[in-house]
C-alpha cells in the first residue's frame, strides 16, 4: 500500500513524505480506510506501530472535507500523560503543515493561565490530558459541544492512572453523535466493557 492508495490527499501525503514516511505502517494501512469512511475504531496497538499517524492523518482529511464556518473545538483528543500530550501534538503539526488546521495540547504541571490565551484562538483538534481539561470545561474556557470526533488513546493505561470517572465526565459534554476512536495497547475484559460504553458497532483493529 501507499499513502495514495489509502486515498489520503496531497497535502497529507507531501507533509508525511517530507517527514521521511515512505510507505504506511500495518496499523495505518489497516484503520485509515475505515476511519475515511467514518467508521468508530477498537484498535489494539503498541506505541511505536505509527499509531498517531494512523488516527491523525485521517482526522484532518475528515476535518478539511467538512469544514464549517466555526470557532468551536471538533476534535478532541483524550490521552493519560503531559509528554503523550505533547507528542501527539506535534505530531498534528507536522501532518497539517499544508493545511489551514489548528491543533494545541493542554496537561497538568503548566498554569491554567498560559493556556487560556491560546484557547481563545481558533482550535480545530485538541489534546488534552482529562484532569486538566476538566478543570478548564468547568470554568468554561472549553466548549466540547461541537465534538464530532473522539480519540482515545492508550485506554488502559488511562484506566490503570485512574481516570476512567474522569472521562466519562468528559464524555458526558460531548455530542452523542460523532466519531469515536479507541486505542489500546492490551485488551482485557476490562477496557472491552469501557469500549463496549462508548462506542457504536467498532471495527476492530488488531496489529
Ligand atoms: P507512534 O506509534 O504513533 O508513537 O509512532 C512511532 C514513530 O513512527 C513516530 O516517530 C512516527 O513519527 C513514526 N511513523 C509513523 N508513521 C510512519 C510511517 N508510515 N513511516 C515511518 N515512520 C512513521
Amino acid at each position: 500500500m501507499s499513502f495514495k492508495n489509502l486515498n489520503l490527499i496531497n497535502p497529507i501525503i507531501r507533509a508525511v513524505t517530507e517527514a521521511g514516511y515512505s510507505q504506511p505502517t500495518e496499523i495505518q494501512n489497516a484503520a485509515v480506510p475505515h476511519i475515511l469512511a467514518g467508521k468508530d475504531i477498537i484498535g489494539c496497538a503498541q506505541t511505536g506501530t505509527g499509531k498517531t499517524a494512523a488516527f491523525a492523518m485521517p482526522i484532518l482529511q475528515l476535518l478539511k472535507k467538512y469544514t464549517p464556518e466555526h470557532k468551536e473545538i471538533r476534535t478532541l483528543i483524550l490521552t493519560p500523560t503531559r509528554e503523550l500530550a505533547i507528542q501527539i501534538e506535534e505530531n498534528f503539526s507536522i501532518y497539517s503543515k499544508y493545511m489551514p488546521l489548528s491543533q494545541f495540547s493542554i496537561y497538568e504541571g503548566v498554569s491554567i493561565g498560559s493556556q487560556l490565551a491560546a484557547l481563545r484562538k481558533r482550535i480545530d483538534i485538541l489534546v488534552a490530558t482529562p484532569g486538566r481539561l476538566l478543570d478548564l470545561e468547568s470554568q468554561r474556557h472549553i466548549d466540547l459541544s461541537k465534538i464530532e470526533i473522539l480519540v482515545l488513546d492508550e485506554a488502559d493505561r488511562m484506566l490503570d492512572m485512574g481516570f476512567i470517572n474522569d472521562v466519562k465526565k468528559v464524555l458526558k459534554f460531548i455530542p452523542i453523535k460523532r466519531q469515536t476512536l479507541f486505542f489500546s495497547a492490551t485488551m482485557s475484559a476490562k477496557i472491552r466493557e469501557f469500549a463496549g460504553t462508548i462506542l457504536n458497532k467498532p471495527i476492530e483493529i488488531n496489529v
